[in-house]
C-alpha cells in the first residue's frame, strides 16, 4: 500500500507557510514504513531539531481505480480517520531551498501515525467535518473540511490521473492552520467532532 499526502490545502495554513495558492493539488508520498498504528508512541528522531505535527483527515481507499472522474470519486472511499503528517521542518526548509525532493523531511519511519477509522455514512457531508488536535490537552489546531482548497473528490480524481489507487491506500488530505513543534513527553490527541480518534505520546 501507499500513502499519498496533499500539501497546502487549507487557506490559513498556506498563509502561515508563506506559500502561493496552488492551482492544482500538490501531492507527495510516504512509504508504508512511515505508519504507526494503535496509538503506539512516536520516537523523536535524532536527525531533526524541529519536528512538527500536521493533523489531517485521512481517506481509506476501498477499490482499485485510475483516471477516476470527480463525479464518481466518492465511491472510492467509505471510511475516514485522522493522521499526523510529521514533518522535520528544518530538513524540509533545506530541501525546499535547494529545490530538492523532501523525503528525508516527510517520509521517514513513523512519520505517519494513524488513528481509528469511521464510516463516512456517519456524517451528513464530507464537506463539513470538524476536527482538532490537542497537544498536552490544549487545542493547537482546528479545521473544517468546508475550508479545503481542493475537495476529497477533486483530490482523488487528480491523483488517480497519475497514480493508480488500490484498496488500502491512504490519502492525507492536508493540514489546517496551527502547525507547530513537538518535544519528547508531549501527548497528541486528535478528534473528529468530539470523538477521540488518535491518542499517543512522543518518546
Ligand atoms: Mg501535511
Amino acid at each position: 500500500m501507499k500513502i499519498i499526502c496533499i500539501g497546502l490545502n487549507y487557506m490559513d495554513h498556506i498563509r502561515e507557510m508563506n506559500n502561493p495558492i496552488p492551482q492544482v493539488p500538490v501531492f507527495f508520498m510516504k512509504p508504508d514504513s512511515s505508519i504507526i498504528r494503535n496509538n503506539k508512541p512516536f520516537f523523536y528522531p535524532e536527525f531533526t531539531k524541529d519536528l512538527q505535527y500536521e493533523l489531517e483527515v485521512v481517506l481509506k481507499i476501498n477499490r482499485l481505480g485510475r483516471n477516476i472522474s470527480e463525479k464518481f470519486a466518492h465511491r472510492y472511499f467509505d471510511e475516514i480517520g485522522l493522521g499526523i503528517d510529521f514533518t522535520a521542518r528544518d530538513l524540509q526548509r533545506q530541501c525546499k531551498d535547494k529545490g530538492m525532493p523532501w523525503e528525508i523531511a516527510k517520509a521517514f519511519d513513523g512519520s505517519a501515525p494513524i488513528g481509528s477509522f469511521v464510516p463516512k455514512t456517519k456524517f451528513e457531508s464530507m464537506g463539513n467535518i470538524t476536527f482538532h488536535l490537542e497537544k498536552n490537552n490544549e487545542v493547537v489546531q482546528r479545521g473544517n473540511t468546508k475550508d479545503l482548497v481542493f475537495t476529497f473528490d477533486h483530490i482523488i480524481s487528480y491523483v488517480s490521473k497519475f497514480v493508480t489507487l488500490r484498496t488500502g491506500d491512504l490519502i492525507f488530505t492536508g493540514t489546517p492552520v496551527g502547525v507547530g513543534p513537538v518535544k519528547i513527553g508531549d501527548r497528541l490527541k486528535g478528534y473528529i467532532g468530539d470523538e477521540l480518534m488518535l491518542d499517543f505520546f512522543i518518546k
